[in-house]
């Protein structure tokens, strides 16, 4: 017997024919003699829905007492496929109890519309295992100190079950989604696309970073962080598919280069479209420039990634950074509006129509001339790189989004990601 967390994405919760395939597939584990968590999203398309009536009322704004109830209001959604689920589960013969985040609880930050998960108090759910219930967790949503109910950002609900399987101590972790794993880049970019059979937990996080759908970043943080036994497979298989079956296929994320592991240099290639990309220009050359300007973008609580500073001229330099794309407004906006006077700098500029691009692959570590390998395929494609970052596992560039595609396919082939490694 073990204790399973699954997790069910929005589309396979789509309607109620689904929820009840969910249900069906959720007591063949349960039969089975394991002790079932289950955590889902909402039905496919109500997050959207919800948050597209709020806008209808009032334009978005970034004020607390606003995003506050986008999260009342967000939150409903997961609380209606729980419920649902916990109805068709009792509809199988089973016993099941589906808890909203607050009543488990699942205590977060208040960051509203993308809080971090601090705590979960698991006795509750434990009591009704014990008692042999199907213990049903709203995902995506949590509790904040002073009482109010706070979302998770978008692609929650993968971070909530991985956090209840690390509070809970899970064997394991099954990400059910409508994909039957993870690729070696996005197949409706490139058709030869391969499932992996496992990937690393580090090399899933940069893939997550890079706007790989497939889990939240979040989520992958904190299996890393908890050693948390995590598998991304397809909900779409028939439910009564051979458990044991069921439980090998799919993408295994793993912690240990391991003889098992594939042993590719590269792995898999990411592209994010939603990237916006920063300038700040003729900045005074001196101490503390970072700070001033990626200190108030932090302090507005907008993400940076590739950052670059230009060797100085004149004593001024150029400082370019960039952001997600929906942040890329705001950021122009706090940047000529608090920062250029500050800094005394000349201008802010901005591009939001540029896209990142990354290798990724642990094998990078101990090969050379990968990254110059990469750099050449897109000179041959002719596609120009405006910025470029490193790690120890990837090399992302930043590039124009109408080559994106282009520099994918590019890069999927000269790293023969199509074939498995030997
Ligand atoms: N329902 C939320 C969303 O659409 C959370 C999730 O599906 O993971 O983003
Ligand atoms: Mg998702």
């Amino acid at each position: 017997m073990a204790l399973i967390v699954h997790k069910y994405g929005g589309t396979s919760m789509g309607s109620t024919e689904r929820i009840r395939n969910v249900a069906k597939r959720v007591a063949k584990w349960a039969r089975a003699g394991h002790q079932m968590v289950v955590v889902p999203s909402a039905m496919s398309g109500e997050t959207n829905r919800l948050l597209a009536l709020a806008k209808e009322l009032a334009p978005a704004k970034t004020t607390d007492s606003y995003s506050r109830e986008l999260d009342m209001l967000a939150a409903t959604g997961e609380q209606a496929s729980s419920a649902l689920l916990a109805i068709a589960l009792q509809a199988q013969g089973l016993e099941s109890v589906s808890y909203a985040g607050w009543q488990v609880p699942i205590r977060t930050n208040s960051a509203y519309t993308k809080a971090r998960i601090e705590s979960i108090e698991d006795t509750k759910v434990r009591a009704d295992l014990e008692a042999g219930r199907v213990v049903i967790v709203t995902g995506f949503q949590g509790l904040d100190e002073l009482g109010n109910i706070t979302t998770l950002g978008r692609g929650g609900s993968d971070t909530s079950a991985v956090a209840v399987a690390a509070a809970m101590k899970a064997d394991e972790c099954l990400i059910y989604t409508d994909v039957d794993g993870v690729y070696t880049t996005d197949p409706r970019v490139v058709p030869e696309a391969r499932r992996l059979q496992t990937v690393s937990f580090e090399e899933m996080l940069e893939m997550a970073s890079m706007g790989s759908k497939v889990l939240q970043i979040r989520s992958v943080e904190f299996a890393g962080k908890y050693k948390v036994k995590l598998r991304v497979l397809s909900s779409f298989t028939p439910w009564d598919i051979d458990i044991n079956e069921e439980a090998a296929s799919g993408t295994l994320i793993t912690f240990e280069e391991d003889e098992h592991m594939e042993q590719a240099i590269v792995s898999g290639i990411a592209f994010s479209r939603d990237e916006a990309k920063i300038s700040v220009l003729g900045v005074p050359d001196k101490p503390g420039i970072a700070y001033q300007i990626l200190g108030a973008v932090a302090d507005a609580n907008i993400e940076v990634d590739v950052i670059i500073q230009n060797m100085s001229k004149d004593g001024r330099t150029d400082f370019s950074f960039t952001v997600n794309r929906g942040d890329y407004a705001k950021t122009i906006d706090l940047l000529n509006d608090t920062v250029l006077p500050k800094l005394g700098a000349l201008e802010v500029a901005g591009d939001a129509k540029i896209c990142k691009v990354s290798i990724v692959g642990i094998g990078m570590r101990s090969h050379v001339g990968v990254a110059s390998k990469m750099f050449r395929v897109l000179s041959e494609e002719g596609i120009n790189i405006q910025m470029i970052s490193t790690s120890e596992i990837k090399t992302s560039v930043v590039i124009d989004e109408k080559y994106m595609e282009l520099a994918v396919r590019s890069l999927h082939k000269a790293f023969e990601l199509e074939q498995a490694p030997a």
